[in-house]
């Protein structure tokens, strides 16, 4: 398995294919009278959603219009970038897939394609060569530059495309149209990759080795961001501190030259690994006024025996002791973790040892899951593995534990007047807003009308305002805007 760069043959070939579909779809929407349509399923997490970014500018490149943003909808291409993390997300994929077995009936110049995670699982490739014959193309997540040559071929050969890469691509962002989906905050990645063979994670077989991108094109990306007015940027990497760009350059470097172009209002990253923060990135924390001081860092476990069953080369008393540096040096800091529940050999004992490290880090907020077997994980052919039963129970009793720090964590702000960026109209509805401060705490909160503050999104998202805060809930935080800041 080599890591492979993309050349500027590729660039040429993308061009070229890209040019080819556009006339294809032209001579299709004339055909159809109507303009054509795409619409891309993302499911999993943040880096996930950048691909869909680049997915979704490869297809406006070819001519092709958003559909108008139902999960659902209708489209002439139809584009699933999967998840493999998760159970329920191949059950997602294959109930959904269903769906749209009519719609290429009525219609056979709709195009189907499945791409993500999930396609690195042989077995799911096998599953929709078996039964879903009516996808057109199916590719992997290494392979995304490499759409529009994919699509080509599928369309010409009108016979399901299926092509996954046997090798890691690194194709640097400026090599794609993107799509973005918020005009005030950039999903930036910086890596692709792992090679820390979690246990219980199939991303280091789904998205390959870890592969760095260029230091100096991510400045120049950051450059070109900073000047089309986005607000805040979200370094992403399957372990952002293990980046490796040229001349030695780490995460280090590149959260300094982000936080050094002031039009950012946030500098924000995900996701870190215990074995590799350091002190260097904490004091940039620390110090510098656009990074946030939220640092996200995955616990798993509280038992040292199951972190060592997990593949996780930490300790718990080494993981307490980077969670009170970050305390220490990061006034005001919030501490966020994941914590899964129920891995196989976990004992009462080690479950007890994980309680007692969630008192002693008491984090602001923690996503906590109860273990799945995934297809393709060491985990997954453990023997011991624990009855539902005990996970269930467990995974109630953990959640009573995080849920209780979690709000003491969103009391200690009320009272307090908070800097807040705003994100938009607020998913609790009734002319609600909503934000986040440099914590990532969750603000909602509504404009007094005395204030004369035109609400339209426009003018709203990605501004700095201060909200008192006047009521603590779980999850987060409500409050009333006191002031505005200038776009
Ligand atoms: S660090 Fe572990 S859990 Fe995270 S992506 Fe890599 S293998 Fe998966």
């Amino acid at each position: 398995m080599a890591i492979i760069k993309t050349t500027d043959k590729d660039w040429l070939d993308f061009q070229s294919a890209v040019k080819e579909l556009k006339e294809y779809f032209l001579s299709l929407s004339a055909r159809k009278g109507r303009a054509l349509t795409y619409n891309v399923l993302t499911y999993g997490c943040q880096l996930n959603e950048s691909d869909s970014e680049k997915l979704s500018g490869m297809l406006s490149a070819m001519g092709l219009i958003p559909s108008s943003g139902g999960e659902l909808d209708d489209a002439d291409v139809i584009l699933f970038n999967t998840c493999s993390i998760r159970e329920n997300a191949d059950r997602h994929l294959f109930g959904n897939l269903g769906v749209f077995k009519t719609l290429k009936k009525k219609d056979p110049d709709v195009i189907i394609a499945v791409c993500g995670c999930m396609m690195k699982v042989p077995e799911n490739v096998a599953k929709i060569k078996k039964s879903y014959p009516y996808v057109d193309l199916v590719f992997d997540p290494q392979q995304l530059h490499r759409l529009p040559l994919l699509l080509r071929d599928s369309i010409r050969s009108k016979k399901q495309l299926v092509n996954i890469a046997a090798d890691d691509y690194i194709a640097e962002d400026s090599f794609f149209p993107i799509d973005r989906k918020r005009k005030f905050r950039a999903l930036v990645p910086i890596m692709y990759g792992c090679n820390n063979f979690c246990t219980y994670c199939i991303v280091p077989y789904a998205r390959g080795r870890e592969r760095s991108r260029d230091f100096g094109e991510i400045v120049r990306e950051l450059e070109d961001l900073a000047s089309k007015g986005y607000k805040e940027v979200m370094l992403l990497g399957q372990n952002v501190n293990s980046y490796k760009g040229e001349d030695g350059k780490t995460f280090a470097d590149i959260l300094r030259a982000a936080s050094d172009f002031e039009e950012f209002s946030r500098v924000r990253f995900m996701s870190s690994h215990p074995k590799d923060i350091s002190d260097e990135v904490i004091d940039i924390m620390a110090t510098r006024p656009n990074v946030e001081k939220h640092l996200h860092l995955a616990m798993q476990s509280g038992s040292d025996r199951i972190l060592k069953a997990m593949n996780r080369p930490y300790t718990i008393s080494r993981f307490l002791e980077i969670a009170d540096t970050f305390r220490s040096r990061v006034e005001g800091g919030s501490l966020t973790t994941d914590i899964i529940v129920g891995f196989p050999g976990e004992t009462e004992e080690d479950f007890q040892q994980t309680l007692r490290a969630v008192e002693k880090a008491k984090f602001d907020a923690a996503f906590t899951f109860q273990y799945s077997a995934r297809p393709g994980t060491k985990a997954a052919a453990f023997e011991d593995q624990i009855p539902a039963d005990i996970v269930t129970d467990r995974f109630g009793r953990l959640t009573e534990y995080t849920n209780r720090y979690a709000e003491e964590s969103n009391s200690r702000l009320a009272g307090k007047t908070m800097e807040v960026l705003i994100e938009g109209i607020s998913k609790a509805g009734d002319m609600t807003f909503s934000g986040r401060t440099i914590t990532n705490h969750l603000v909602n909160f509504t404009i007094p009308e005395e204030l004369g503050i035109d609400p339209g999104p426009d003018n709203l998202e990605g501004r700095l305002c201060e909200v008192r805060i006047d009521r603590a809930r779980p999850y987060s935080v409500d409050g009333v805007l006191v002031s505005l800041r200038g776009a």
